[in-house]
């Protein structure tokens, strides 16, 4: 038979991981299933400038997750890789299957975060890797004093367009309207940044090249107008960046849990969802500021309210 623990917390982005160091340090056994790399978004986020107290020159999203990982670790909360297939939530004991195992667990936390909302855009998939990219963290190298393009008019967008300036050549801001929805400071920054250009309006409707992506198809919304962006011959190549928001993680929860029209998790104040046991803990759930420190706040929350439903005392 499986261990049954207090809880198991689902995901190990700042969320996850406060809900971790919160657990362990009530002496609850805890075990964080993470799929991937622990950080979920900010693992790709160059710089953390928000999170309160951060103030280290240099920080990035990688290192403040690193030590968000070593802190919950040394209260002995225990860790696995593995991608969660099925849930079953209704019962006193929990049971995920995994594609490595089965876990059970008295309480689930579920702070799975989301993902990037694809383009939309005719050959995006042809060129993911290609050229298409959603992370610049991760892709900018690639693109050294190449042109690059941006989709998408949020804080992502704008922030992660000025982290690609540092590389390439020439950014382009592709906005399906007129105004961007970003901070006013970000926005000035771009604006202010010689290498930044926009192209307002528009939208990204066809991608084509060879191997590589090495043109599109924009459109003008308002005229209707529609016009080849080749890349430049000497280059042969050029970037395409998507940040045009997310989508939750919650496909697994889909018919089982409450969640909003777009999939994501409904839950009180103190992060409890429909399901007795079952709590949902940041960007995985509605709300209305996804940030670290939001999402650290929420992961702290659910597992004191995991510990407060487990002890004789409350
Ligand atoms: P977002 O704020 O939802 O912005 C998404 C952008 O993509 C919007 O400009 C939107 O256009 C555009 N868009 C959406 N669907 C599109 C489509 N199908 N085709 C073309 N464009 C499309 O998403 P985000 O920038 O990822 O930010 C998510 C949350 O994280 C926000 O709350 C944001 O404030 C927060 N965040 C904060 C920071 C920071 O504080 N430093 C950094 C990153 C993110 P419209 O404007 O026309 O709707």
């Amino acid at each position: 038979m499986s261990k049954i623990y207090d809880v198991i917390i689902l995901g190990g982005g700042p969320a996850g991981l406060s809900a971790g160091l919160y657990a362990g340090r009530s002496r609850l056994s805890a075990l964080i299933i993470e799929k991937g790399q622990d950080g979920g978004q900010i693992a790709i986020t160059d710089e953390i400038e928000n999170y309160p107290g951060q103030v280290l020159e240099g920080e990035s999203g990688p290192s403040l997750t690193a030590r968000m990982t070593a802190q919950s670790e040394k209260f002995g909360v225990e860790r696995v890789s593995d991608t969660i297939k099925e849930v079953s939530l209704e019962g006193e004991i929990k049971v995920l299957k995994g594609e490595k195992t089965q876990y059970e667990a008295k309480n689930v936390i579920i702070a799975t975060g989301a993902h990037p909302r694809p383009i939309g855009c005719k050959g995006e998939k042809e060129y993911a890797s290609k050229g298409v990219s959603y992370c610049a963290t991760c892709d900018a190298n690639f693109f050294e004093d190449l042109e690059v393009y941006v989709v998408g008019g949020g804080d992502s967008a704008v922030e992660e367009a000025l982290y690609l300036t540092k590389f390439a050549r020439k950014v382009t801001l592709i906005h399906r309207r007129n105004e961007l929805r970003a901070a006013k400071s970000i926005q000035e920054k771009a604006f202010a940044n010689p290498k930044m250009e926009f192209f307002w309006d528009t939208v990204v409707e066809e991608l084509y090249g060879d191997e590589i992506l090495q043109g599109m198809i924009v459109k003008n919304v308002k005229t209707g107008e529609t016009r080849k962006v080749d890349a430049d011959p000497e280059d042969g190549l050029f970037g395409l960046f998507g940040f045009i928001g997310m989508i939750p993680n919650t496909k697994v929860f889909e018919g089982i849990i409450d969640m909003d029209e777009i999939g994501y998790i409904k839950t009180d104040e103190d992060m409890h969802t429909n399901i007795p046991g079952v709590y949902a803990a940041g960007d995985v759930r509605v709300k209305s500021l996804r940030q670290v420190v939001t999402a650290a706040a929420d992961g702290a929350i659910a597992a004191v309210q995991v510990e407060r439903s487990l002890s004789d005392y409350f």
